[in-house]
């Protein structure tokens, strides 16, 4: 199954696409998480975009569209896969159509005020990427992950400056594509101000899995 996870920041989408990929056996491909690890090994892409999402905004539509084509066309994702954080602008959605047909693009639904919430809560692991939230989802130990014992840190672009920003970039630039895929049928909606494991009923019912 060829998937879009698509919704403002902190709307759950990758917490979700950790358990939806083993659940659907397709890999989770999240351009956010292939930045940050290029920006944490300092590679000529981490150089190029750090300060772009540490500020909140959007990496050239250039640059990320080559970057998924690649990923794309990897053995892994020949079966599937579930794009999280890619689409975020009409020209993205046209050019991921010239590569690939998705079947299903799933719309996180959530209030503003649930984002902040979530994002202003989050904490990420350094190593593995899993996402934990101080209130909602602590870690057992405080500042260390549960699965791989990486340290636990605060996202640059999660601090309330860039919050407001990627909100912004999210109304202008990523939201016109909930029309696009609706008007094409593809799209699904789900509730995603619960918590994860509700979420994931949400999910399992839109797509009939
Ligand atoms: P995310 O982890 O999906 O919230 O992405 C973190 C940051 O990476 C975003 O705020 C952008 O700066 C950048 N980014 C991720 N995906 C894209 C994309 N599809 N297009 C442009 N920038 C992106």
């Amino acid at each position: 199954m060829k998937l879009i996870f698509l919704g403002p920041p902190g709307a759950g989408k990758g917490t979700l696409a950790v358990q939806a990929k083993d659940l659907l056996g397709i890999p989770h491909i999240s351009t956010g998480v292939i930045f940050r690890d290029a920006i944490a090994a300092k590679s000529p892409l981490g150089l190029e975009v750090k300060a772009i999402i540490d500020a909140g905004k959007l990496v050239e539509d250039e640059t990320t569209i080559a970057l998924v084509k690649e990923r794309l066309a990897q053995a892994d994702a020949q079966k599937g896969y579930i794009l999280d954080g890619f689409p975020r602008t009409i020209a993205q959605a046209e050019a991921l159509e010239t590569v690939s047909t998705v079947d299903k693009v799933v719309n996180f639904d959530i209030p503003d005020s649930g984002v902040i919430e979530r994002l202003s809560g989050r904490r990420v692991c350094r190593k593995c990427g899993y996402n934990f939230h101080t209130v909602f989802n602590k870690p057992k130990k405080e500042g260390t992950c549960d699965f791989c014992g990486g340290e636990i840190y605060v996202r640059e672009d999660d601090k309330p400056s860039a919050v407001a920003k990627r909100l912004d970039v999210y109304r202008a630039q990523t939201q016109p594509l909930i029309d696009f895929y609706r008007k094409k049928g593809l799209l699904v909606d789900i509730d995603a101000s619960h918590l994860v494991d509700e979420t994931i009923v949400s999910f399992r019912k839109a797509l009939g899995i």
